[in-house]
């Protein structure tokens, strides 16, 4: 039997997804040399960008992969850099490192750090082309796809020089309307008993907030700083969760398995339990099994 359209425009997106997952055995080490990083409660140490992480070996592995988080690198094990790595590594540097290429090594940081930011609009986009499987929004993200694909393929300087700021406001947007049209089909923010008060907006403060029980399906948690927050048993389902801060959130119980624009980096930055309900793309970070 042959593929549908809508079949092959599956296929397409699977495969899309998978090259947009990291795969460190085909990078330079690039997010433990590129990026800065204060001392803090992720991270142990102050690491200036273009700066080897100590713990980065010759081989770009990491020393002490299987035990960040007891040493204090929590912040590493929930890094994703969506796919930039090796697409920086492999196609933009053709596989030559900045260690056997040192003067390559600033335009190579400078890159991952456009790259890595058109791979994550990249993953929204292909995430809600999945949510949204025809129509007029259907082909602008189609094309806003192909459009930062084309970004993604071009020569280090092209890459440095481009204005991101714009790139990803004009995926902003389209982003903000499918949120909107999903959300909507999903009834909006609820107003039962269980609901806030009042309808958390994007960018909420809610940093400890108790939200157990809370019905939160269909809101718009796009960037709300939910860091601590009692999300037990909370109703997530068609929540926008783009960019929420969940960082030792506790989802334990709560349902998020129609929530969308969750990335694996969020839920493996909040605590949860074998109770907590996933989106199907998604998996059980390990850690909430200790
Ligand atoms: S601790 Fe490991 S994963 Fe984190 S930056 Fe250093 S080498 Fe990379």
């Amino acid at each position: 039997m042959s593929e549908t359209a809508h079949e092959k425009t599956q296929t397409v997106r699977a495969q899309r997804g998978q090259s947009l997952r990291a795969d460190c055995a085909n990078c330079f080490g690039l997010c433990c040399v590129a990026l800065s990083f204060s001392a803090s409660a992720d991270f142990a140490i102050d690491k200036g960008a273009g700066e080897p992480c100590p713990n980065l070996q010759s081989e770009f592995g990491c020393g002490i992969y299987p035990r960040l988080r007891q040493k204090g690198f929590g912040g590493c094990a929930a890094f994703d850099c969506f796919g930039a790595g090796q697409q920086v590594a492999q196609v933009t540097f053709a596989g030559q490192s900045w260690r056997q290429a040192p003067h390559t090594a600033p335009q190579m940081f400078a890159v991952f750090t456009v790259m890595r930011q058109l791979h994550e609009m990249l993953w929204y986009l292909n995430e809600a082309l999945g949510l949204i499987p025809a129509g007029a929004l259907h082909a602008e993200l189609g094309a806003a796809v192909e459009n930062t694909e084309r970004l993604t393929r071009e020569a280090p300087d092209a890459l440095t020089a481009l204005d991101v700021a714009t790139h990803r406001d004009g995926v902003n947007a389209l982003l903000s309307r499918t949120s909107g049209l999903l959300r909507a089909e999903a009834g909006g923010p609820k107003t039962g008993k269980s609901a806030p008060r009042k309808a958390p907006s994007p960018g909420a403060d809610l940093i400890g907030a108790k939200l157990r029980d809370a019905d939160l399906s269909g809101s718009n948690l796009r960037g709300a700083y939910l860091i601590t927050a009692d999300l037990t048993g909370a109703d997530l389902r068609a929540a926008d969760l783009t960019g929420a801060d969940l960082r030792a959130a506790d989802l334990s119980g709560a349902d998020l398995s129609g929530s969308f624009f969750l990335t694996q980096s969020q839920v493996d930055s909040a605590v949860g339990d074998s109770a907590t309900r996933l989106p199907p793309t998604l998996s059980r970070p390990t850690h909430w099994s200790r």
